[in-house]
């Protein structure tokens, strides 16, 4: 995944690219609005600070949204409310306050990027095998059939859907579907892959792995 970090403090920009670095991203670093406008063509997500020293951060979110579908996270000033709600309206997927750590803006990252996967059609659909999910619209469909789910269930199916294959924890299904603050029991958890498995018909689906938490299998052409 490529991001182009745009930030003119060499004291936030040097040490963040390192870590984004770390964390497995590609990035580009550039430190103005008009460096940020050449570099963009190409790359998966722009994290935009907002006070840059030419172009406004907003006048760049704008520019970048109208010509082209790359979600942005805007860095923000702590407090700057007003900032924040001109990003969210210039078209801005997120932002983050300063200071935050790396931890967060890598969620942060992923959470758009998974969210932001449009198809030729503009909505959000996943598919594997026979399973459809709108990650937009929340519907789900299986070998054509709609499958009724409850929120919290479509979030359960949709978080391991976003990497079929991939072991997700417990505490990751929890904090992604239920909160970031999540220290309930994970019972909870169980009953709603239960309730999933039931209404998907096929429980071989939505493999437990014992001691760490559940991965979707292939779902093949249908149950
Ligand atoms: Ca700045």
């Amino acid at each position: 995944m490529r991001i182009l970090l745009v930030e003119d403090d060499a004291g936030i920009r040097v040490p963040l690219a390192a870590s984004l670095v770390r964390s497995g991203f590609e990035v580009t670093a550039v430190d103005s609005g008009a460096a940020a406008l050449e570099a963009v063509e190409g790359v998966d997500l722009v994290l935009l600070d907002l006070g840059l020293p030419d172009i406004d951060g907003s006048e760049v979110c704008r520019r970048i949204r109208r010509d082209g579908a790359v979600p942005v996270i805007v860095i923000s000033a702590r407090g700057d409310e007003i900032d924040r709600v001109t990003m969210l309206d210039s078209g801005a997927d997120d932002y983050v306050v300063k200071p935050f750590g790396t931890r967060e803006i890598v969620a942060r990252i992923r959470a758009v990027a998974r969210r932001s996967v449009p198809s030729d059609d503009g909505s959000e659909i996943v598919e594997i095998g026979a399973l459809r999910l709108d990650n937009r619209s929340h519907v789900v469909t299986l070998s054509g059939q709609p499958v009724e789910l409850t929120p919290k269930e479509f979030g359960v199916l949709a978080f391991l859907a976003a990497d079929p294959g991939r072991v997700r924890t417990r505490e990751e299904i929890l904090s992604e579907v239920w909160d970031e603050h999540w220290w309930g029991p994970t019972k909870t958890l169980d009953v709603h892959v239960a309730s999933l498995r039931r209404k998907l018909g096929a429980p071989g689906w939505i493999i437990t792995v014992r001691g760490v938490g559940f991965r979707l299998d292939d779902v093949g052409d249908g149950p």
